[in-house]
């Protein structure tokens, strides 16, 4: 799952960065309003961490201008009071959550996951697809009542894949979502990956399908009977 992180304190925005990466998310993190508002106008983001308070544009211009131009991204604010007069004008901005400092990286991570996890729909309360289930507690895929062991990379590969599951995504939005913006990366990596990840998936009921043209989506080994 890729995250924009826009946050201006350098010692948080980098431990942040850090933290969320190693619990499975790509974070791309900007430290001024204007540079998030371009990443998010640019990239393809699964939900945004925008501190109020940043300089060249603040948060809640930043917000209220992607909102304006029709961007969905779920938004979580970063507030530095919990006020409730900046939560209600937060809201009317188009926040869809807020936090305020300081928190802990464990309520972070489960609010921007059951963010996204709304944005996608109530209908797949869960990350499953076939027998596969991503268990957020643990942070790891079971195949059935079997953990499945992947590498670092894999594990985000199969995050972004299981988030969006019979949806093809394409090489880039792959890659954007297995990388961030300073790991320096060929786009024949996501190939290397997805070649392991299909060994590893092979025969198990669940499998990654290549659509000509339009990507990889992951798929039940036979739908008709999912
Ligand atoms: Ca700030």
């Amino acid at each position: 799952m890729r995250i924009l992180l826009a946050e201006d304190e350098h010692a948080l925005g980098e431990w942040l960065a850090k933290a969320l990466e190693q619990s499975g998310f790509s974070v791309d993190w900007r430290d001024d309003g204007r540079l998030a508002e371009q990443a998010l106008d640019e990239g393809d983001y699964d939900a945004v961490v925008l501190d109020i308070g940043l300089p060249g544009r603040d948060g809640r211009e930043v917000l209220r201008r992607v909102r304006s131009r029709g961007h969905p991204v779920p938004v979580l604010m970063l507030t530095a009071r919990d006020s409730l007069a900046e939560r209600v004008s937060a809201l009317h901005d188009g926040a869809d959550d807020f936090l305020h400092k300081p928190f802990a990286l464990a309520e972070l991570e489960a609010r921007l996951t059951a963010l996204i996890r709304r944005s996608r729909g109530s209908d797949r309360p869960r990350l499953s697809c076939g027998p596969l289930h991503f268990d957020g507690a643990q942070r790891q895929f079971l195949l059935g009542d079997e953990v499945l062991a992947v590498s670092p990379r894999e594990h985000r590969l199969l995050r972004a894949l299981i988030a969006r599951s019979g949806e093809p995504l394409s090489r880039q939005q792959l890659l954007d979502r297995v990388f961030s913006d300073d790991d320096p990366v060929l786009p024949a990596a996501i190939d290397v990956l997805m070649h392991r990840l299909r060994r590893r998936l092979d025969g198990r009921g669940v499998r990654v399908h290549n659509y000509r043209g339009l990507g990889y989506a992951l798929e039940p080994d036979h739908p008709s009977d999912a």
